[in-house]
């Protein structure tokens, strides 16, 4: 449950009443009102005039207000960005692509990056702002032991992005945002789930009841040093040995195929390859995708999610997703698989950016009574 469901609802016109909220939602009409006056004392919600009545009272009609500024988000991986603004339901209204080098370390990145979003905002007061990273961020927005973040631990992009905009920040992971992309972008049906985001790096998020689960220190979900079977002495960032990402991470992924004698320079090759059906590039695919079933049917027996959901670009890769559904099903409890859904995130690449506008709107909302 959350605020911006609300503000989804009534954005779209699925819902303008109190009442048509407390139906769609399927929430008692006092939890529908005491949530529709925070918004409304907030000011994202205003009230907009009578509907028609089948008798009674006629509804007061809500709608959402525009003109107390914007929602800014940037989702940023290893070499590119997608910054935005964001309405105020939290979804995309124009969206910039930019060329980044996380490895430079946080002052150019988020130098360029606040560049980028003050020209997309133009002088416009800034309601909220969002920040993704591909890497582990602690619930104070510091990014906490990335391993592929040279430069960035330790350092709190919170306190930095505050300094420069002054306005309520959400700083997140990559995989956490992707993941609350999927759940609006699903909305109801879509409740237990466990989100994969299998690129260079791979990582992870965990959603229980529509909403992220963080864990004690921000960084639950993180699979990416979890020991798999066929990880041997394989080396990996994190200073131990044989963990989920020196196998079947984009980069590890890369290397691999480099050492069978195939020129690739990144992920995006690799899929390309996988697609034209190159030999060598299918069999580590397939080989990295059973490794990753193996730590999916580890989650999956312990969560019991309603679905393993995969983004990033391996994602796209069926054989790679093949061979880890294959793992699932044999390594599961039977009762844990029966009604599983396991597949492509159907969010797509605005996933980062509808979870910022689902953080940063749900921020500061007190949570539901039930
Ligand atoms: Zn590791």
């Amino acid at each position: 449950m959350s605020a911006a469901q609300i503000m989804g609802l009534v954005a779209s016109g699925q819902a303008t009443s109190r009442a048509e909220l407390s139906r769609v939602l399927g929430w008692a009409p006092s939890t529908v009102s005491a949530h529709v006056q925070e918004l409304l004392d907030s000011g994202l919600l205003e009230e907009s005039g009578e509907g028609s009545s089948r008798g009674g009272r006629r509804p007061r009609l809500l709608s959402v207000r525009d003109g107390d500024g914007v929602i800014l988000g940037a989702d940023l991986g290893g070499h590119h960005g997608r910054v935005a603004v964001l309405d105020g339901t939290g979804r995309p209204q124009r969206i910039e692509d930019i060329d980044l080098d996380i490895a430079a370390g946080p002052a150019p990145v988020l130098e360029r990056v606040a560049e980028a979003l003050g020209e997309l905002c133009a002088g416009r007061p800034v309601r909220g702002i969002g920040v993704g990273l591909p890497g582990p961020v602690g619930l104070t927005g510091v990014v906490v032991g990335p391993s592929r973040m040279p430069g960035w631990s330790g350092f709190s992009v919170r306190d930095w992005l505050a300094a420069r905009f002054g306005a309520p920040l959400v700083v997140e992971n990559d995989a956490n945002l992707m993941a609350m992309g999927e759940a609006v972008a699903r909305g109801r049906e879509l409740r237990d789930f466990v989100f994969i985001k299998a690129g260079t790096g791979v990582g992870a998020a965990v959603v229980t009841d529509g909403r992220l689960h963080r864990g004690a220190r921000g960084v639950a979900g993180d699979i990416s040093h979890l020991r798999v079977p066929a990880g041997g002495d394989q080396p990996c960032s994190c200073g131990n040995f044989g963990c989920l990402e020196t196998i079947a991470s984009g980069a590890a992924l890369v290397a691999a195929v480099r050492r069978d004698g195939v020129a690739v320079r990144n992920t995006a090759d690799l899929v390309r390859l996988a697609h034209d059906g190159n030999p060598t590039v299918t069999t580590n695919l397939r080989f990295a995708g059973r490794q990753l079933g193996e730590v999916l049917a580890t989650v999956v027996n312990f969560f019991n999610p309603q679905a393993v959901i995969l983004g990033g670009a391996l994602s796209g890769c069926d054989l790679f997703v093949a061979a880890a559904r294959g793992v699932l099903y044999e390594r599961c409890l039977p009762l844990t698989t029966q009604e599983l859904e396991i597949g492509e995130s159907t969010a797509g690449p605005d996933a980062g950016l509808l979870g910022i506008g689902r953080l940063v709107i749900d921020q500061g909302m007190p949570a539901p009574a039930s």
